[in-house]
Parts: C-alpha cells; structure tokens; sequence
C-alpha cells in the first residue's frame, strides 16, 4: 500500500503498528524514529521498523505516510516541524486518544500538497514502551478515522484502508462525534479508577479483592500520557463526569433511604445493559 512508511515514537502503539504493517507487508519500509538508540535497537530486533533513526529529517525523508505515535501534546508540534520536509502528496496521521485538538491545530496549517488524516486505534493496555509492543495487538479490533471539513478525500480513504487491513474495521466520524464518545466509554472510566485509587485508604486497600484490582486496572497506566488525554478533551469529560455524578447522586438517594425495589431496578436495569457488551 506505500513504498516508505516513517512512525515516530516507537512505544507500545508504534511499536505495534509497525509488526503489524510488517508482518501485513502494508509498506515496503518501515522507518522508525525515537529519542533513544536503545529503543531504535529494540524495535528492529523484534521486527517493529527495518531501520531506526534519531534523526527526525533523515526519517521523513522519502516517507509516503507518517504516524505519530507520541503522547498526545507533542503530535501537532512533531506534524508541523516535519511537514515542509515532506514530499508534495505525502500523508501524515497520527494515533493520538483524542481528536478535535489535534485535526483543528493541523488541517488548515501544513503545507499545501500534505494532507492529514486523524485515527485513533481502539486497542491497547496500560502497559508502555517498545517492549509492551505486540503484532497482533490491533487484530479483530476498531480504528477511527476521523473526517472534518478540510480533510483531503483520497487521504482519509488511503488512511481507512490502512486501518481495515491493520484493524479489521476502521469507521470515520468526526473528531467532536470521537471526542465525546470516548470521553464516555475511555477518558471516563480511565479518570474513575484513578479516583477509586484515592478514594481508598491503606488498610482497605491490603484487602483488595480480584473485583477491585479489575475495576482500577487502567489506574496503572502512564500519568504522562493521561494528563495530556484529559486536558485535551475536558469539555466533553466534563460533560460525561456530569452524568456519571447523575448515577452516583440516584444512588446514594436509593440507599439512604433504604429504598430496596429502588435500587434493584437499577442495578437490573444497568446489569442488563452491561451484558449487551
Ligand atoms: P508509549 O508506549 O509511552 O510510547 C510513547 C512513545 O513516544 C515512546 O516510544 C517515546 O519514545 C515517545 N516519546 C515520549 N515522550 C517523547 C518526547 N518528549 N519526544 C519524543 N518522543 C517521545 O505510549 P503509547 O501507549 O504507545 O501511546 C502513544 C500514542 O498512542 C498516544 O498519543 C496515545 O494517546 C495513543 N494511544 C494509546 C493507546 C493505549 O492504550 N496506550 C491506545 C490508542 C492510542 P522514546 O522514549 O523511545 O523516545
């Protein structure tokens, strides 16, 4: 599908793409870029790039499509620093977990012939770096692809195509239609158990059964990458943060009065709704 494919930041997510679009023969070359030569080493001995570079000029040069794959704050800095080094019809994408900060800084400001194309992969853990990569973390899963008003046609159906033979299913929507759904179903959850973290204390904590350790799983993710996830996206976190103290606030109503006939039709009625997942 391309001739040179560059990915900047080789962790967990760019680590994973390029196995994939390795192992998928989706691109002739896959040139990594990292700050670190022990990462470059690393990714090339598990088969994630076929050559590395600290240098982010030499990288880019000949690349068809460039992902950035960095933690959220640096992905429109990295985009416009390599755009001018690009050819004309080059693509640049990125992976970042939200989107309407990201495609509003980039679509109207690179350079003419370069188009960019927003995704956001929906696979991944809390763990980080080259060495948590996986070549079949994106199998059967769902990639976004994100559509605004200036987004080039032809570069958002390369970049879909991409995503279906990386994903198995890659749907477009707009970055605001993204960023509030995943406020819901992501940044939500991820903020609840990093709450349910400080909400405990040390003695309850030694006792935390498998039921407590599932639903603060994705506490353990990377600090530095969650700041950036929910500043990013706080008006439609706000928004979701709204409605879950909705839920809290009708609960806590239902057991302060006793109200039994109350309550189990809430827990039936979201009981119900979990189990259509
Ligand atoms: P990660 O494993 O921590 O990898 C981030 C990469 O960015 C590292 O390879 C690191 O490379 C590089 N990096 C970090 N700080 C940098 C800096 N200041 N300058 C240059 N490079 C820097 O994180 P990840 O989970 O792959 O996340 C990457 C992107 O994917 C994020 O935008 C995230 O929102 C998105 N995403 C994550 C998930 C998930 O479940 N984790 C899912 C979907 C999308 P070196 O230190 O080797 O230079």
């Amino acid at each position: 599908m391309f001739n040179q494919v560059t990915i900047i930041g080789l962790g967990l997510i760019g680590g994973s793409l390029g196995l994939a679009i390795r192992r998928k023969r989706l691109a002739r070359r896959v040139i990594g870029v990292s700050r670190k030569p022990s990462t470059l080493r690393r990714a090339t001995r598990i088969g994630a790039i076929d050559e590395g570079s600290t240098d982010l000029r030499r990288a880019v040069s000949g690349a068809e499509l460039v992902i950035l794959a960095t933690p959220v704050d640096l992905i429109v800095s990295y985009a416009k620093r390599i755009a001018p080094w690009l050819q004309p019809g080059s693509l640049i994408s990125d992976v970042g977990s939200t989107k309407a900060t990201i495609v509003q800084a980039l679509e109207h400001r690179l350079p003419r012939p370069v188009a960019f194309v927003g995704t956001h992969p929906l696979a991944g853990s809390e763990r980080r770096g080259i060495d948590a990569a996986s070549a079949t973390l994106f199998d059967g899963s769902l990639c976004v692809v994100t559509k605004a008003a200036a987004t080039n046609p032809q570069a958002l159906a390369r970049v879909r195509r991409l995503w279906s033979r990386i994903a198995g299913r890659a749907v477009v929507m707009s970055p605001r239609e993204h960023d509030q759904a995943l406020a819901a179903v992501s940044h939500l959850p991820h903020l609840v158990a990093f709450c349910l973290m400080g909400a405990t204390n040390h003695g309850a904590l030694m006792l935390a059964p498998r039921s407590f350790l599932d639903a603060t799983r994705v506490a353990k993710s990377d600090p530095d990458l969650w700041d950036d996830i929910f500043l990013t996206n706080r008006i439609a976190l706000a928004r979701a943060l709204r409605q879950f103290q909705r839920q809290l606030d009708r609960t806590k109503t239902l057991l302060s009065r006793a109200d039994r006939a109350g309550l189990r039709r809430f827990l039936k009625h979201t009981h119900a709704l979990r189990l259509t997942l």
